[in-house]
C-alpha cells in the first residue's frame, strides 16, 4: 500500500502520485506545473489566503503560481508526541512531487498548511523550512495567525516567509540583523518571532536579486 498519496479534495479518495485524475472520481489531482511555482497543501488551506499568498509569491518572483488540487497526504508527517506534525516529512513530500513525472520542470515546490509544523519534539512551532539550494521549501499559518491579523498582514507575513525560503532554495544564506541590510534575507538562525517578521521587507536586496534572478535564468535556459 502506497503512504504517500494525493487526496482528492472532492471525494477524499487517495490515489497515486503520478495520477492527473482521481481514481475514485476523476476530479483533477495534479495540474501540469513546468516553468511554475507548485503549491502542495498539507490539509485546507482558506482559499482567499491561499489566492493572496499565490499572487504575491508570482509577483516576486515574475513566475506563474500553479496550486495543486490535490492534498498531500497527512499520514507521512504525523507524530503524535509531538507539538505539530512534521516539518521534514512535510518538506520531503512537497520536495518527491518537484522532480519527477507530472512535477518534472517545476521551478520551485512551495507546501502550505495551516497545521503546526515543527523540526523535532523539542519544539514548539516555526514559520518555514527549506534545504539550501533544493527547488522545494514549505511554510506554516499556524503561529503566524495566532494573534488574529488581518487577511491582508496574514497574507504578507506568509509571502515574506515563503519567498524567503525560496531564497535558501536559491542557495541564499542570511544577512544578520547587525548589518542592517533591508532584506527578506535577514534573519538570525530562522526568522523567529513575528515582530522581527513584521518588521521586516519581502523583498530581497539587490546583491540577493542578484543570485535569485542568475538562478531563476539558469532553470529557464
Ligand atoms: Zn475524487
Ligand atoms: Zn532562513
Ligand atoms: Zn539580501
Amino acid at each position: 500500500m502506497q503512504t504517500d498519496t494525493n487526496i482528492c479534495l472532492n471525494c477524499g479518495a487517495g490515489s497515486a502520485r503520478d495520477a492527473r485524475l482521481c481514481a475514485n472520481c476523476a476530479a483533477p489531482l495534479v495540474l501540469d506545473s513546468k516553468g511554475s511555482v507548485a503549491v502542495w497543501r498539507l490539509g485546507e488551506v482558506r482559499p482567499e489566503v491561499l489566492d493572496g499568498i499565490a499572487r504575491m509569491i508570482g509577483k516576486s518572483l515574475g513566475l506563474p503560481v500553479v496550486v495543486q488540487p490535490a492534498l498531500l497526504d497527512p499520514r507521512p508527517s504525523r507524530r503524535p508526541d509531538w507539538r505539530g506534525a512534521s516539518a521534514t516529512a512535510f518538506l520531503n513530500q512537497v520536495d518527491r512531487r518537484a522532480g519527477s513525472g507530472k512535477g518534472r520542470g517545476t521551478v520551485f515546490s512551495l507546501g502550505i498548511t495551516e497545521e503546526n509544523i515543527v523540526p523535532g519534539s523539542a519544539w514548539n512551532y516555526l514559520f518555514g523550512y527549506a534545504y539550501l539550494g533544493q527547488p522545494s521549501c514549505v511554510v506554516t499559518l499556524h503561529q503566524m495567525s495566532s494573534d488574529s491579523p488581518s487577511l491582508r498582514h496574514l497574507v504578507r507575513r506568509a509571502a515574506t516567509i515563503a519567498i524567503h525560503e525560496i531564497g535558501h532554495n536559491c542557495g541564499l544564506d542570511h544577512h544578520g540583523y547587525d548589518e542592517g541590510i533591508a532584506c527578506v534575507m535577514t534573519a538570525d538562525t530562522e526568522l523567529d518571532c513575528l515582530e522581527r517578521l513584521d518588521e521586516g521587507t519581502h523583498r530581497f536586496c539587490r546583491a540577493c536579486q542578484l543570485v535569485v534572478d542568475r538562478k531563476l535564468a539558469g532553470l529557464r535556459s
